[in-house]
C-alpha cells in the first residue's frame, strides 16, 4: 500500500479520490462511500459488496477514520445530543445535535480550540489548538446522524457553528461542505447549509463568490464598536462599519437573506438601547435575528439575562419591525455552551496528571 494510502482518512476523499488512492476502479470508490456516508457503516468488514481482497486492506489500515466518540451527553430537557470527540493526535472537539419537532440541525467544529478569544465563551478561553480537516468535519456528521438515528432518506440542517471560525479553516470547510452534498452520502442541500461567523470579512467576500447558495450567519453580539471589540476582539481587525459594508456585497451579489446571532448577557448587550443599536446595524440588510440565551460557562464574568430583559430586549426589535426569535435555551444539563464539555475533560485530566 502507497504512503499516500497510509496517511488519508478515507472520510476525507470523495468517490473518485477513494478510488485513485486505493488504485481501485472508480465503481468500487463509489461504494466504498455509499457505505460509509449513506449507510454509516466504519467496519470495512461489513461492506459486503466489496471484494474480499480490498476489505482486508481497509482493515490493515488504522487511519482509516479520524474520530473516536469519548462521550455522548443526552439532554432530558429536548433531546439535544453532545458528542465529545477525540482526533488521532488526541485533541478534544465537539459536537451537538439539535432537536425541533422532527428537524434535526448538526452543529460541527470547524476548529480544535479558536484563535478569536470571545469573552463568554468557553472555546475562547481555551486557546487555539489547530484547525480540523475536512475528514475531521465529515465525521462530525456521520456521528451526529449515529447518535440522532438519521433515517438513510432525511437529511439534516447543518451549523458550522461550534468551536472554531470556520473561515480561518476555509478550504476545509468548503470541502467537507462537497462531501457531505454528495448525493451518493447524505445528499444535504447548499441550503440547508449554514456557515456561522464571528466577523471574518475576507471570508464573507469569498462566500459571496462560491456557487453553492450556502446560508451565511453572523455572530454580532454588540452593534457598537466598543462592546464588541471587548466580547468579540475580532472587531478590533474588522469594525462594525466594515463588516456592514461586507454584508451589503454579500447581499448585492448573492440576494440572500443572513442571519444575525445575539447572545444575551445580563446587563451587557441586553438593554432596549443595545436592540436599537442592533435595529440601526441592520438598516440596508436583509436579516433576521437569532436571539440566545447565553450557557452559563464557570469562571466567566457573565450571568444570562433574565426573561424580563429577554422580553424587553426582543419587544424593542418586534416594535422596529425585525424578524427575531428568541431561542429556546438548549441542552443546559449537558455543559450545552461550547466547549464547555471539552474544557471540563481537560480540566480533569489535568487534574489527575
Ligand atoms: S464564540 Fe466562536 S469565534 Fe468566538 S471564541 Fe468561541 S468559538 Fe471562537
Amino acid at each position: 500500500m502507497t504512503a499516500a494510502f497510509e496517511a488519508f482518512h478515507l472520510t476525507g476523499s470523495t468517490p473518485e479520490e477513494m478510488a485513485e488512492l486505493l488504485s481501485e476502479p472508480p465503481r468500487l470508490g463509489r461504494q466504498i462511500f455509499t457505505w460509509i456516508h449513506r449507510k454509516r457503516v466504519f467496519n470495512c468488514s461489513a461492506m459486503t459488496d466489496l471484494p474480499l481482497q480490498l476489505r482486508n486492506r481497509l482493515n490493515a489500515q488504522e487511519t482509516l477514520f479520524a474520530l473516536k466518540v469519548i462521550e455522548k451527553k443526552q439532554s432530558k430537557q429536548n433531546g439535544t445530543c453532545k458528542l465529545l470527540l477525540e482526533c488521532g493526535d488526541g485533541e478534544l472537539i465537539e459536537s451537538v445535535l439539535l432537536r425541533h419537532k422532527d428537524r434535526l440541525t448538526f452543529c460541527l467544529s470547524s476548529q480544535a480550540g479558536c484563535a478569536l478569544n470571545c469573552s463568554f465563551c468557553a472555546t475562547g478561553q481555551s486557546g487555539f489548538r489547530r484547525s480540523l480537516s475536512a475528514a475531521e468535519m465529515v465525521e462530525q456528521a456521520l456521528h451526529l446522524a449515529c447518535a440522532g438515528n438519521l433515517q438513510s432518506n432525511s437529511t439534516p440542517n447543518l451549523v458550522y457553528m461550534g468551536m472554531g471560525e470556520p473561515f480561518q479553516n476555509y478550504d476545509a470547510v468548503m470541502k467537507s461542505i462537497a462531501l457531505l452534498m454528495n448525493p451518493l452520502g447524505m445528499g444535504i442541500g447548499a441550503r440547508k447549509i449554514t456557515i456561522s461567523t464571528a466577523g471574518d470579512i475576507p471570508g464573507i467576500d469569498r462566500l459571496a463568490e462560491e456557487p453553492r447558495q450556502l446560508r451565511l450567519s453572523v455572530s454580532l453580539h454588540a452593534a457598537h464598536d466598543d462592546l464588541r471589540s471587548a466580547l468579540v476582539p475580532l472587531n478590533k481587525k474588522y469594525p462594525l462599519q466594515d463588516l456592514h459594508d461586507a454584508l451589503q456585497r454579500y447581499q448585492n451579489r448573492r440576494g440572500r437573506q443572513i442571519t444575525i446571532e445575539w447572545t444575551l448577557l445580563e446587563n451587557t448587550n441586553d438593554s432596549p438601547e443595545e436592540a436599537l443599536r442592533l435595529v440601526s446595524f441592520l438598516k440596508g440588510l436583509d436579516a433576521v435575528v437569532n436571539v440566545i440565551p447565553w450557557n452559563p460557562v464557570s469562571g466567566l464574568p457573565f450571568t444570562p439575562s433574565p426573561q424580563k430583559r429577554q422580553d424587553r430586549f426582543m419587544s424593542v426589535l418586534e416594535h422596529a419591525g425585525i424578524t427575531a426569535t428568541l431561542r429556546q435555551e438548549r441542552g443546559g444539563d449537558i455543559d450545552a455552551a461550547c466547549g464547555q464539555l471539552r474544557m471540563r475533560r481537560n480540566r480533569s485530566f489535568r487534574e489527575k496528571s
